[in-house]
């Protein structure tokens, strides 16, 4: 197989890229479908490092569905989840997520694992990845071991990733016992948008409309995406009401910590942050209703 010198590889099977990886170390780029490496490319941040190019392995690809597990192989295209009959099952949630992803042509070509490793504040997928406390699966030429997202990312580009690393798959329990599952989004526009916030929710109704289990978490609202147990105590055992929500304001304004940037600022991202939370009153149906336009 190529050695060193090269600029680009190629390699066929996980074993070879690991063995690959061994020799090159942090002289190469790991390539997924490219969409944010061609940026790093174009700005010449990664010029000299030989790219591996991940996408013929066909370790990665892929999605396992077992009773109660969702094993989603890093290489899953955002089409590929947008379609899984799988993910609409055992996480809806991350399917709303990969419907509204970028365009057309971004979902063919991104992957589930250059989204997370990535480690983008607004990164789509990651939300609906935290509220089921997903496990990623790494592997080296020496060992695999697992980690949960939330200690996988560090932040905004900062991943556990050591050296000689891949990120092999993404492990999920199903959230079938959840009676709702929501992504929304709010970006600059209806497509090819960054999100200015997003919000992943699970909540368990009770027949009488009360919260007996929620998760929730946010994007773009700080260095990393939050889960706040604060948040999610003070609802469970209360009725899903506008009211209810109103209560939670101050929680959720201590959880989060938004920056202000070209697309939004700080005091914008911290009312949407709770208007994106009054929307677990209303219904979601459509991929329409799920990103909206600030
Ligand atoms: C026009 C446009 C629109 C976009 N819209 C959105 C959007 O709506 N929402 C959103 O969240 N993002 C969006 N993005 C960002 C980008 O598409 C996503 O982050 C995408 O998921 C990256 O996946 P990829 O396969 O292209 O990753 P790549 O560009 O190939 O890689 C991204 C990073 O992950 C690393 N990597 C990739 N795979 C692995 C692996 N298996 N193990 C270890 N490291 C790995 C790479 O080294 C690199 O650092 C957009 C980008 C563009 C250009």
């Amino acid at each position: 197989m190529m050695r060193p010198k090269a600029t680009y590889v190629r390699p066929g099977t996980l074993t070879e890229a690991v063995d690959l990886l061994q020799d090159l170390d942090d002289r190469c780029k790991l390539l997924a479908g490219g969409t944010d490496v061609a940026t790093e490319l174009r700005s010449g941040a990664i010029r000299g490092r030989c790219l591996v190019d991940l996408s013929a392995l066909p370790e990665l690809k892929g999605i396992h569905e077992a009773e109660e597990e969702l094993v989603i192989g890093s290489g899953v295209t955002l089409s590929e989840i947008a379609s899984s009959a799988g993910v609409a099952r055992g996480a809806p949630a991350l399917a709303k997520a990969a419907a509204v992803f970028g365009s057309r042509q971004i979902r063919n070509m991104a992957t589930i694992g250059g989204n997370i490793c990535r480690a983008s504040p607004a990164g789509d997928t990651l939300p609906p990845l935290y509220v089921q406390d997903a496990e990623l699966e790494l592997t080296s030429s020496s060992k695999t071991r697992r980690v949960s997202i939330r200690d996988f990312i560090q932040g905004p580009g900062r991943i556990d990733l050591k050296a000689g690393e891949i990120l092999k798959c993404i492990r999920l329990k199903k959230a079938a016992d959840f009676t709702m599952h929501r992504f929304d989004k709010i970006g600059n526009r209806k497509a090819l948008a960054v999100s200015i916030v997003n919000l992943a929710g699970l909540v368990a109704l009770s027949p009488d409309g009360i919260i007996q289990r929620i998760r929730l978490a946010w994007g773009s609202v700080a260095p990393t995406v939050v889960r706040s147990s604060r948040v999610e105590a003070f609802l469970t055992g209360k009725p899903l009401r506008m009211e209810t929500l109103d209560q939670a304001y101050p929680l959720v304004q201590d959880a989060i910590s938004p920056i202000d940037d070209a697309r939004a600022s700080a005091a914008y991202r911290r009312r949407v942050a709770v208007g994106l939370l009054f929307r677990l009153t209303t219904q979601q149906e459509s991929p329409d209703s799920i990103m909206d336009i600030a």
